[in-house]
């Protein structure tokens, strides 16, 4: 992914400094469910299903302490979606089908479980086979595993075609616990009886459905048949066309399903930025993006109930159509903003993570996050509250200077930079910003200069303005 994008922004010697900042709103989480209250049951299914997962850390899953500092060295901080889904399940050694988009660290989910069952090094015989679509792939797959056993003596070996077969039978003689490796070249190792597969607790069929689109079904099906028939199988893909649902009826032990592509999905069609911006000055820059885009339904989600609250009656006092929820509110109010937000009533919700989670409104346009999330899995949580339903959907994240790697790790966990975006004129005092927007009509809008005619009251979203970057 290039360059991290703290070292992009701020360099690469910014100290991070932690937030002062109170309390968490974390006490809040049962209640949310009554905000769900009254939709459909498909529709509160389906969030709940995305949204309903507490953010979880790695120590929650029941990892060895070696594994623990492994994740350390390689700096993973907390587990992605499917990692905290599919590791615990992995291993009690359930067969599992694993559906996840592209990089939402699918590697790991199963690279954890495999390193904690060869807790030593064996030497006899492999003990997991992972197969994959392509030479890359295959070294890409193996650096990962390598990097997860950290602090521990397991040998994985890559094979693929387009290398001499001799250092790589060399490397398997040496003794291997681990095989990387592409169908054919696994085949290839299997027919000279370089490789042997009979003692294998664990197979890995990553990739799948390239696997299959590339052709290598035949070859697949053909390794599997050797394999011990008490093995777990672990199969990961993006998608789960029929294929790849036989050849999982066909060869795993009835497998279980993980299908985290639904909430993926969502904020891969969402158009992503972000600002940087100095603490004090993120008040001003809010008057002015919320100008800029005069927004149909906004959430602004900020990191406490304390910090809400205040942006709340600073806000209220210069726009209309502002309210906040956050989890120190009756639940009785925040049902009654909750049935105000989804009639329109309310265009910009100032919201907390933990009560943000069960807002479902098809009509919000734009999620702002004036404080950038403690964990990377809200990031996905709020940004997918837009976008629903297919509708356009915009995303802004304010990053103070110290908060470079928070950035990074977002971008990390969904595998994709956010865009640098920059208000025009946001050089202007806070005390003109704040005029002009009194000045405003209802709604603010477009230009600060010539006040644009009041725009219908919750009417059509203006177009949106890429200024120059
Ligand atoms: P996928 O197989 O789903 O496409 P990868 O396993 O290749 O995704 O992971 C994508 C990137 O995310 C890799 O660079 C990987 O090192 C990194 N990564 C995976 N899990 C985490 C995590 N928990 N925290 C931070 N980075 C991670
Ligand atoms: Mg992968």
């Amino acid at each position: 992914m290039g360059a991290p994008a703290h070292h992009r922004v701020f360099g690469p010697a910014r100290r991070a400094r932690r937030l002062p900042t109170d309390v968490p709103d974390q006490d809040a989480y049962a209640r949310v469910t009554t905000d769900l209250a009254t939709k459909s049951a498909k529709t509160r299914r389906q969030t709940i299903d995305q949204d309903a997962a507490p953010a979880q850390q790695f120590a929650d899953l029941g990892l060895s302490a070696v594994t623990l500092r492994a994740l350390e060295h390689a700096e993973y901080l907390e587990p992605t979606a499917i990692q905290a889904g599919l590791i615990p399940k992995a291993l009690a050694g359930l067969d599992l089908l694993g559906q996840a988009r592209t990089g939402t660290g699918k590697t790991a989910a199963f690279a954890i479980p495999i390193l904690e069952r060869l807790d030593t090094h064996h030497a006899k015989a492999p003990r997991a086979l992972i197969l994959v679509p392509t030479r890359e792939l295959a070294v890409q797959v193996r650096g990962e595993v390598v990097k997860l056993a950290h602090g521990r003596r397991i040998n994985c070996v890559a094979v693929y075609g387009g290398k001499p077969i001799r250092s790589q039978i060399e490397k398997l003689r040496r003794g291997a616990d681990v095989i990387v490796g592409t169908p054919g070249r696994v085949l290839d190792h299997m027919h000279r009886r370089t490789l042997d597969l009979s003692h294998l607790a664990v197979v890995v069929l990553d990739e799948a459905d390239r696997m299959l689109d590339i052709g290598f079904r035949p070859d697949i099906e053909r390794i599997l048949r050797q394999c011990p028939s008490d093995r777990q199988t672990l199969l990961l893909s993006a998608t789960v066309p029929p294929p790849i649902e036989r050849l999982a009826r066909r060869y795993m032990r009835d497998p279980e399903t993980l299908n985290f592509s639904q909430q993926d999905l969502s904020v891969e069609t969402i158009e992503q930025f972000y600002f940087t911006v100095e603490h004090e000055r993120k008040y001003d820059l809010l008057q002015r993006l919320l100008a800029r885009e005069n927004p149909q339904q906004a959430i602004v989600f900020c990191r406490t109930k304390r910090r809400t609250e205040s942006l709340f009656r600073r806000l209220s006092k210069q726009l209309p159509h502002v309210a906040c929820i956050h989890g120190d509110m009756s639940q009785g109010q925040r049902d009654q903003v909750m049935e105000r937000f989804r009639a329109g009533k309310i265009r910009c919700l100032i919201a907390t993570d933990v009560v943000g989670r069960g807002i479902d409104v098809t009509s919000i346009s734009h999620i702002i996050n004036f404080d950038t999330p403690q964990f990377c899995d809200d990031y996905v949580h709020r940004v997918g509250r837009t976008g629903r339903m297919g509708r356009e959907g915009v995303a802004y994240t304010f990053v103070a200077p110290e908060e470079g790697p928070e950035l990074t790790r977002i971008e990390q966990r969904i595998n994709r930079q956010l865009q640098r975006d920059e208000i025009s004129g946001f050089r202007a005092t806070a005390l003109i910003a704040a005029a002009e927007l009194t000045t405003q009509p209802a709604v603010p809008s477009e230009s600060p200069v010539a006040p644009a005619p009041p725009p219908p009251p919750f009417g059509r979203r203006q177009r949106r303005h890429r200024r120059a970057l």
